[in-house]
């Protein structure tokens, strides 16, 4: 069952009692759903042309926090309102829920109804234009890791989020015996995804205790994006459902693995041909696809704020646990920031390793895109593969260490001010400074268990 939906497909299922309820959302600056339940009859009646919300969800933190220093919002501008326009061709069921449909918004500006540029729908909007315009559809998947846990969310509000107990004793990369013990949340995931209209691949058991993996299948930039909410959305429900959490922390625990969301990616021809690959070239890697990854390795560390948007996200980038630490790029190797997949096929793509499962989807493929394309633009040349283990490469281009230095990058990008616009680059470097000011502030566990008694 295709669970994509018409207006005039609703209305029925509204007449035949199946939905009566309408979530109707967009994605924040964390990448979360915000927004209202309808009643079925109230959104079929007026709420699928528009709603309104709050500005601040654009200009708060993840606690909700009204963050100073923005230029779209603050009390002095008094808080108003955002249009939340429906995307009807993002309509369809949520079988996980009873009786409930979702749809996705767009951000619109209250007076003018334009895209609100800082929007992260209608910043990766804008790059998908920008590559179709020169002749190519992006095309990408994020696969998403997450921790599950036996603990519900409600038990760890009372107890404290420190004693955690993960869903197995031991790393469960490939397992099947352990992921059959987790079916009961893993397999209400794919069937429930599958049944709202996400291609769900497939589950896998991941190289840490109670981790998961899913893949979705690689779709056009935005419906990816798109995909990839929904899919955090409905693991935490379906868990939540089950009496358990999960976490998509990109380093929930430091003696841990950490959570990625690799972002592969290739430009297909606006007539569906792989625009990426070349018969007969190194890799079958055509120009094209040199120059695409020239311009994201030339560009990497100034978009990585988009990778990795928090201070906990930086604490994922060690060695020797799959996550890269340097910024180049290799054929098939798990310790290079950029890797290069489906070699000589069809599906020949590269696979960006740097982002974390606390990634923004639309924000980091608006990002990588917007690299990408600027290497094209200039034909940038690529730079030689690098081979072997990239953990120990002396020179190899870093991934920026913190947070704070990604801020920095992000503020003086060039690439990213032309691409993305001032607005938008001076927004997110504000909301990257929030994070690390807060960091800076905040007296933690780790430092009382470390100086109290022995400083
Ligand atoms: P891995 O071994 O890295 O996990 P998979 O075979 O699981 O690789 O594929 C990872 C993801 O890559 C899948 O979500 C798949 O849909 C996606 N993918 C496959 N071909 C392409 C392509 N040409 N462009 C972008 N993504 C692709």
């Amino acid at each position: 069952m295709s669970g994509a939906m018409t207006l005039d497909g609703l209305r029925a299922a509204f007449e035949a009692g199946e939905i009566d309820t309408v979530l109707v959302a967009a994605p924040d600056m964390q990448g979360r759903l915000m927004g209202k339940r309808f009643h079925a009859a109230h959104f079929l009646d007026s709420g699928w042309r528009e709603t309104h919300c709050c500005n601040y969800l654009l200009a708060t933190d993840m606690e909700m926090y009204t963050v100073p220093g923005y230029r779209s919002t603050s009390w002095e501008a008094g808080y108003g309102d955002y249009t939340m326009v429906p995307d009807l061709a993002t309509l369809r069921r949520v079988p996980w829920l009873p009786g409930t449909a979702l749809v996705l918004c767009d951000l619109q500006d209250h007076h003018t109804h334009a895209d609100v540029p800082i929007s992260p729908r209608a910043i990766l909007k804008r790059q998908v234009a920008r590559a179709r315009a020169l002749g190519y559809v992006p095309m990408a998947a994020t696969e998403l890791e997450f921790f599950v846990f036996d603990n519900s969310y409600e038990d760890l509000r009372d107890r404290g989020v420190n004693d955690l107990r993960p869903v197995s004793g031991y790393n469960e990369d490939y397992h099947i015996f352990q992921t059959t013990k987790e079916e009961p949340l893993m397999r209400a995931l794919r069937n429930g995804l599958f049944g709202a209209g996400v291609p769900v691949e497939n589950t896998k058991g991941e190289a840490e205790a109670g981790q998961e993996e899913i893949n979705i299948r690689y779709a056009d930039m935005l419906e990816t994006a798109d995909f990839h909410v929904i899919t955090k959305q409905a693991t935490k429900e379906i868990a939540h459902s089950l009496g358990k959490s999960v976490t998509f922390m990109a380093k929930y625990d430091h003696t841990r693995a950490g959570s990625s969301s690799h972002v592969h990616q290739s430009l297909w021809t606006l007539d569906g041909a792989p625009a990426f690959l070349e018969p007969g070239a190194e890799y079958g890697m055509s120009p094209l696809m040199r120059q695409f990854m020239a311009g994201q390795l030339a560009h990497a560390r100034e978009i990585t704020a988009f990778l990795a948007p928090y201070v906990n996200s930086y604490k994922r980038f060690c060695v020797g646990m799959f996550a890269p630490t340097k910024a180049v790029w290799s054929l098939d190797n798990r310790t290079a920031g950029f890797r290069v997949c489906g070699e000589g096929s069809k599906a020949l793509r590269v696979e960006c390793r740097i982002g974390g499962a606390d990634l923004n989807p639309y924000l980091a493929c608006a990002a990588l895109l917007a690299a990408g394309l600027a290497g094209i633009e200039q034909g940038l040349e690529l730079e030689p593969e690098m081979r072997g283990d990239m953990y120990g490469a002396a020179g190899a281009r870093e991934i920026p260490r913190t947070l704070r230095e990604a801020a920095d990058l992000l503020e003086g990008s060039a690439m990213l001010r032309a691409a993305l616009g001032d607005d938008v680059v001076d927004h997110y470097t504000r909301a990257a400074r929030w994070e690390v000011e807060e960091h800076d502030r905040v007296v933690t566990d780790w430092e009382r268990a470390r100086l109290f008694e022995r400083g």
